[in-house]
């Protein structure tokens, strides 16, 4: 894994103008950690330079949370979004949403009932239902209610199991989705293809989930926020304040 601004020279080689594209992801990527993730803000400065960027290139953000929230937090019209980590859609203006089967609706009404049980006995977690999927964040959940919590939460785990559904752990949230075959990689090639298939893409992100984007983007320029050595990723960058800085980068590089 590189330091992209220690490669920029052959970045820039690489990029054939206007014909690439940018795929984004947002928490912890443009906007930067909140503690409440209802409270996670896209900085206006960063939102001028998407605006930008969008002039020359495809722009598409790609999230796990749901289109109605992500366009709140954009606000910007000539992007295309990607919801619920590859479970929804939309471009030009139409949301495309994958339909659940019935089994996997139950299971999570089911989990959802469990996870208010969890809610009300501890301060500090939160539910948002986004429809597809569930979350359950717990990042200020108070420490001396951390082993009741954690053992609460290993019996809900096997709950989900038995509903059908599937769970990703990642970052004080556990994500309960169907066991659908969508996710940011194949929300990733999906959107290209609405692109006309650039020559070149850009994907950054930060987390377990953009995995899979990484992935299937194996000639493209992948960028993680954070150095890892278990990562898909060709290059990293140290904290979004540095995304910001590639963005800018990248905009000069289109400006001439
Ligand atoms: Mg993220």
């Amino acid at each position: 894994m590189k330091y992209v601004f220690k490669d920029l020279s052959d970045i820039k080689r690489r990029l054939n103008k206007s014909n690439f594209a940018l795929l984004l992801d947002f928490d912890l990527t443009l906007s930067p950690l909140a503690k409440n993730p209802t409270k996670a803000i896209l900085p206006e400065d960063t939102r001028i330079l998407i605006k930008k960027l969008s002039k020359y290139i495809h722009i598409a953000v790609i999230t796990g949370r749901t289109i109605n929230d992500i366009k709140k937090r954009i606000k910007l019209n000539n992007i295309t979004y990607v919801g619920n980590h590859g479970l929804e859609y939309e471009v030009g203006g139409v949301v495309r949403s994958t339909r659940l089967s019935t089994g996997s609706q139950k299971g999570l009404k089911n989990i959802k009932k469990k996870f208010l049980d969890i809610k009300r006995k501890y301060s500090g977690v939160f539910v948002e239902d986004k429809k597809l999927t569930l979350a359950l964040h717990y990042r200020l959940l108070l420490p001396q209610d951390k082993s009741a919590f954690v053992a609460n939460i290993k019996k809900i785990q096997t709950e989900i199991k038995n509903c059908g559904l599937r769970k990703i752990l990642y970052k004080k949230t556990l994500e309960v989705r169907p066991k659908a075959k969508e996710n940011k990689g194949t929300a990733s090639l999906f959107i290209l293809k609405e692109f006309n298939n650039p020559k070149q893409v850009i994907y950054i992100g930060d987390g377990k989930t953009d995995e899979d984007a990484f992935h299937v983007l194996p000639q493209d320029i992948t960028i993680r926020v954070g150095k890892s050595k278990h990562s898909f990723a060709k290059y990293y960058v140290r904290n979004t304040k540095e995304v910001k800085k590639f963005l800018v980068w990248l905009l000069s590089t289109l400006n001439h």
